[in-house]
């Protein structure tokens, strides 16, 4: 019998509407859902290719205990008595869950319950704080709450796009597709794009500004201080919503004259100048920062500072204006809701938010403090202070900067679980327990995209194997360590209401945060409901399904501080942790390919996107090339202070002087070239924890093979 269901694509934070059919063949067909909002029916290549990658090949599909296939009660009990054991002896701060923004929102949710309500230690953390937790902090010091203010709609309505750090053509297609056809039928609409490489986006720009790496802060310092300047200032909505302009205003001061500004930043000065007029003079204005932004040592700075020019001209919170981080992952948001990150709680609540959440989950040990954040959880593993690490849907040893280090931590670790759908990552490879969990297309629940849209995934496929949702693994693990009561759920539908719920527990108004009016779905509404945007406060109807209730927030001025005003963050420019040298010269600067996705171990399965980019390589500028003896398609060895590996060599004269990019994705086994993870440095933002992905002083040779 055919099936047919509306889901949503596991890829990127844009998350598109899919339509997937399976034949009485059980040949799986993928297009686009005209009716979801994000993507009307566009797919972008990867989203297109999904159907050749559901496949078994490569499955992990039974439980393995050291190697050892065997049942899922002795998997469980193993765990469960591990865990357990390491709490018995070093306490809760010993062990450490790091999960996924892959994760649906419900798996995510009972992982977060389990470590913080039950297990009682904050150290759970999320592959997102390696993409989006800069954009987190930055809202939470602007906002009071980690809220994205505005929503896609208002691309389309803007008289001025500014893209920073993002080649959005590539890792988030379907939201410049819809930016190129409101330029189409606009061509006034004019597209900023600031990035220092000259990207596939930036060459579609009307001005782009390839500003030096690290001096984001100084670009918007000097733009705050051209708004004062040119009086384009909105003085009600300053005097009556915000605070601390003053002393933001007198920090960007510090940014100098255009000229001085120019030397700074590294563009030129007749491009800062035409910038700062459109900026100034453009009332529907968007600003779109990405990992450009956000990997960074100053990645929240990066944040506040774009935000500032926001709050300055007030325009924030109506069509076609407002800062608008977009996430990477498909669930990024989703992680957030729940507090999926090591330094949030659940529900967008802080620490001193605990005992009103343990009280709604009786929980007897809830975390008042949090937990470790993802470098310094493995750091930690690999000193012993964390003695036991559950890894959840993700592939840390490919992604982590300093990627060597934390392979030695977990080949150190007494007790390593990981729970994956595939069967062979470089993670996997170290763990003692396996445990084999469903994969896009078998999976039920939600997930939440850059624009705070939550919509359904749906199963459409059969779970092979002995696989399980991971939501499923999870409480069964928490019922073995003695929390039955607390984890009876019987489906995704259970967790979600639940999730809900807690929600609106004890929520003031302040908290934006609110999808109280979904607690009460019941099993068909839950099965039927369709994409919607947060806030659903019970007081909010749900029958519409494009409403504009949500679409866009702190229309009225008020923000969740509990001042009810924004704040202005004075922020000073500071560069690079680790600066080039005489051993290191150039920068290593990693990213995204367009038909790729993390570490390929679902997008490498597909003949059709691999033939996009089918090795590793690292672009250089024609006159580092020659000064460092490269030739195009030549091999090269790239070192860095943590590690090394090899590249085909790229010439081209769009990538900036200095800098190597090189792509994220190949993991140790598809290449046997080596990982970029081991050689990126493990500095990180001191607010965010985000590390500097971006900047790691490099040195590149032509590899002479032995
Ligand atoms: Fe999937 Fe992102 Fe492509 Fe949409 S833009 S189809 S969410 S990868």
């Amino acid at each position: 019998m055919s099936i047919n269901v509306t889901t949503t694509c596991p890829y990127c934070g844009v998350g598109c509407g899919v339509r997937a059919a399976v034949d009485d063949n059980g040949a799986v067909s993928i297009a686009g859902d005209e009716g979801h909002p994000a993507n009307a029916g566009r797919l972008c290549s990867k989203g297109a290719a999904l159907g050749d990658t559901t496949g078994l090949d490569g499955r992990l599909l039974h439980p393995e205990v050291r190697g050892e296939r065997t049942d899922w009660d002795t998997a469980l009990d193993a765990v469960a008595d591990g865990f357990r054991d390491v709490i018995e002896q070093h306490g809760p701060e010993a062990v450490a869950f790091y999960v996924s923004g892959q994760l649906l929102t419900e798996d995510y949710y009972v992982a977060n319950k389990l470590m913080k309500g039950f297990i009682g230690s904050g150290n759970i953390d999320t592959n997102s704080r390696l993409c989006m937790s800069s954009a987190v902090a930055g809202h939470m010091r602007a906002f009071g709450e980690d809220v994205v203010p505005g929503c896609y709609e208002d691309f389309e309505a803007a008289d001025l796009i500014v893209l920073v750090g993002s080649n959005t053509a590539w890792c988030h297609p379907i939201v410049y597709r819809r930016i190129e056809a409101a330029r189409a039928a606009r061509p006034d609409l004019k597209l900023v794009v600031i990035d220092p490489q000259c990207t596939t986006t930036a060459e579609d720009a009307d001005l782009h500004l390839p500003v030096a790496p690290g001096q984001d802060v100084a670009l918007f310092n000097g733009l705050l201080a051209h708004l004062e300047a040119g009086g384009h200032i909105d003085s009600s909505f300053v005097d009556a919503h915000t605070e601390g302009a003053f002393a933001a205003l007198a920090a960007a001061r510090r940014s100098g004259n255009t000229a001085e500004l120019a030397r700074t930043t590294g563009i030129a000065e007749a491009d800062l100048d035409c910038f700062f007029d459109w900026f100034g003079a453009t009332e529907r204005t968007v600003t779109v920062f990405s990992q450009g932004v956000n990997q960074s040592s100053a990645g929240t700075d990066k944040v506040n500072a774009i935000i500032n020019c926001h709050l300055l001209t007030g325009r924030i919170g109506r069509a076609g204006t407002g800062p608008f981080s977009i996430t990477g992952q498909p669930n990024a948001m989703g992680g957030r809701e729940v507090g999926g990150l090591a330094n949030t709680l659940a529900a967008h609540r802080d620490f001193d938010a605990a005992d009103s959440v343990a009280t709604f989950w009786r929980a007897p040990y809830i975390a008042r403090e949090p937990g470790l954040k993802a470098v310094d959880l493995f750091q930690a593993i690999g000193d012993g202070r964390v003695k036991a690490v559950w890894i959840m849907a993700t592939n840390p040893l490919v992604s982590l900067p300093d990627a060597d280090a934390a392979r030695a931590a977990l080949e150190a670790c007494d007790l390593v679980v990981v729970s994956d759908c595939e069967g062979a990552t470089d993670t996997l490879a170290c763990a003692d327990i396996r445990l084999p969990a469903a994969a896009w297309g078998e999976k039920d629940g939600t997930v939440t995209n850059s624009e705070r849209c939550i919509s359904r995934q749906r199963p459409f496929l059969p779970v092979p194997g002995s696989a399980q949702p991971d939501w499923w693994i999870v409480t069964e693990v928490a019922r073995r360590l003695g929390h039955g009561a607390a984890f009876d759920y019987d489906s995704p539908h259970d967790i979600f209401r639940e999730h809900a719920a807690l929600s609106a527990h004890d929520n003031d108004g302040r908290h934006v945060f609110d999808i109280g009016g979904l607690a009460n779905l019941t099993r068909a509404e839950y099965d039927a409901l369709e994409p919607l945007q947060w806030p659903v406060p019970a007081s909010r109807t749900r029958d519409s399904r494009h409403g504009t209730a949500a679409k866009r927030l702190f229309a009225d001025g008020r923000f969740p501080t509990k001042s009810g005003r924004a704040r202005f963050v004075a922020v000073t420019p500071r560069g690079p942790a680790n600066a080039p040298d005489t051993d290191y010269p150039l920068v290593l600067n990693t990213g995204r390919v367009r038909d790729h996705w993390h570490t390929m171990t679902r997008t490498g399965r597909s003949a059709r996107l691999s033939a996009h980019v089918d090795e590793p390589f690292a672009t250089l500028h024609p006159q580092d090339a020659q000064v460092f003896g490269l030739r195009d398609g030549a091999l090269a060895r790239l070192d860095t202070r943590w590690g090394h590996m090899l590249a085909r060599v790229r010439i081209d004269p769009g990538q900036a002087r200095g800098s190597v990019f090189v792509p994220m994705h190949w993991n140790g086994q598809t290449a046997s070239a080596g990982r970029v993870g081991a050689l990126v440095n493990p500095v990180v933002d001191p607010l965010s924890g985000e590390p500097e992905f971006k900047h790691t002083p490099l040195r590149v040779s032509a590899f002479a093979a032995r």
